[in-house]
């Protein structure tokens, strides 16, 4: 027996309807659990891996980018999301490269919007915030109620240095405008050493202030970027270290299923997310799957695993090869991810850049 799809009828066709049909619990298909026995909820999706900045620890200033016709369409970007939530994903996380420089990119949003409070929990994205004036409040329309907006430095020539691109001002009014759309923002912001390593309890305050949570992440070595890895590195302990000479840090139990351990500024009354790849290992409860915008999935972050989605979308049985697929990526998903960035150098050299897998 099937039940008939929520009233979620895309702004563009489905490309395969069948795909989008919801079962009968008795008939469902199982649920995404791993090797480890960790069971996959959570799929962050690239839509795009081009992007309006060019960070400098993220890409090149002469970034190669993907051919359009290797990119997923919207129809099969969401064909492809309705996959996971067939087999139990509740919150999807759209991101890139930066996902609001793809055109009509609302239209995803409010498709699968659509299916909130059916068999999705929540819809968010990550963005650098340059074009979130522009969508914020489309965005909450479609049902959106949390994003994520990078921001490394509130010093514009800091900014423009760092990003290459001359944009602080249109990004403060990007989170400005989240706010006023009711949006619940979150900071994300890299430890860089060197640059924006004494800056950090400045913008964290900046943050709390406005009522955004803030969380610091340490470089990742992802793709190869024209600076050296170990230069930009800078261990989230340390920083711990400075902001507890300033600031008392109350670790709290909060947890979003993620990476990120949290504590609260007692100062600032503000929560404060520390993600440490390096120097604290989060493996053992990892709920995610990446899957890029060309449909390349990979079970983990640091990790060469892959899986072509693409291949089994576009292919004569999609619905029963896409299963084949996703429990291929089971199989393959690692217990941990394998970066490395000590003395002896930044390991693996991943070529896959972020702004690809998908931050
Ligand atoms: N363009 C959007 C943005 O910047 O938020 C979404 C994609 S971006 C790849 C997602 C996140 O990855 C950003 O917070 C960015 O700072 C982070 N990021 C990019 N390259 C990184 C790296 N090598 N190590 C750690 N974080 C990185
Ligand atoms: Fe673009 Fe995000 Fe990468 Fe910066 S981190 S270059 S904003 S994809």
């Amino acid at each position: 027996m099937t039940i008939p799809v929520p009233p979620t009828t895309p702004p563009f066709e489905p490309r395969k309807p069948d795909l989008i049909v919801l079962r009968d619990p008795a008939e469902a298909p199982p649920p995404l659990v791993d090797s480890f026995q960790r069971r996959i909820t959570y799929l962050r999706l690239s839509v795009t891996d081009r992007c309006d900045l060019r960070c400098s620890y993220c890409m090149p200033e002469r970034m190669t980018f993907l051919p359009k016709k290797d990119v997923l369409t919207l129809e099969e970007l969401y064909d492809l999301a309705t996959g996971f939530i067939a087999r139990g994903v509740t919150k999807i996380r759209i991101t890139g490269g930066e996902p609001l420089v793809r055109r009509d990119i609302i239209d995803l949003f409010t498709a699968l919007g659509r299916r909130l409070g059916h068999d999705l929990a929540e819809l968010t994205l990550t963005t650098n915030g340059t074009q979130l004036a522009e969508h914020a409040e489309a965005l909450a329309k479609a049902g959106v109620r949390r994003v994520n907006v990078s921001l490394d430095t509130l010093d514009r020539a800091k900014f423009a240095a760092l990003t290459r691109r001359d944009m602080l001002p249109q990004v403060l009014e990007g989170i400005a405008a989240a706010k006023a759309a009711e949006l619940k923002v979150k900071l994300n912001a890299v430890a860089l050493k060197g640059v924006n390593e004494h800056e950090l309890p400045d913008l964290i305050a900046w943050g709390h202030a406005q009522g955004h949570d803030v969380t610091l992440i340490e470089v990742m070595p992802l793709g190869d970027v024209e600076e050296e890895r170990l230069d930009q590195y800078l261990p989230l302990d340390n920083v711990q270290h400075e902001l507890e000479r300033r600031w008392t840090l109350k670790p709290l139990a909060f947890s979003t299923g993620g990476p990120a351990r949290y504590v609260e500024v007692a100062e600032t009354g503000g929560r404060l997310g520390l993600i440490t790849p390096h120097t604290n290992n989060f493996c053992a409860s990892c709920n995610r799957m990446r899957v890029t915008a060309t449909g390349q999935l990979y079970p983990c972050l640091g990790g060469g695993e892959q899986v072509d989605l693409r291949a089994a979308l576009r292919s004569d049985n999609p619905e029963a090869n896409l299963a084949a697929a996703l429990d291929e990526a089971l199989r393959i998903k690692p217990e941990k991810h394998h970066f490395r960035m000590d003395a002896r150098g930044a390991d693996p050299a991943l070529t896959r850049h972020m702004s690809m897998t998908g931050g």
